[in-house]
């Protein structure tokens, strides 16, 4: 006999974990949080595609962030 109860069933769709800070906020391109353009604002940190994009992000944090 096998019993899969709710917890159970939640915990397998729990499988894709949401990740944060893996997406450049300035062209809204996915960017690996391995980045070497990263950049730490209000205690969380950014990652961006390029030097570009985070010197964009760093004029203008808000602005991206939509504070
Ligand atoms: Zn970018």
């Amino acid at each position: 006999m096998v019993t899969v109860t709710d917890k159970e069933l939640s915990k397998l769709g729990m499988h894709i974990e949401p990740s944060v800070g893996d997406i450049d906020l300035v062209c809204g391109m996915d960017v690996s949080q391995k980045s070497r353009y990263s950049l730490q604002y209000k205690d969380t940190t950014y990652f961006f595609c390029s030097d570009h994009c985070k010197t964009h992000f760093r004029d203008d944090p808000e602005k991206y962030i939509g504070g």
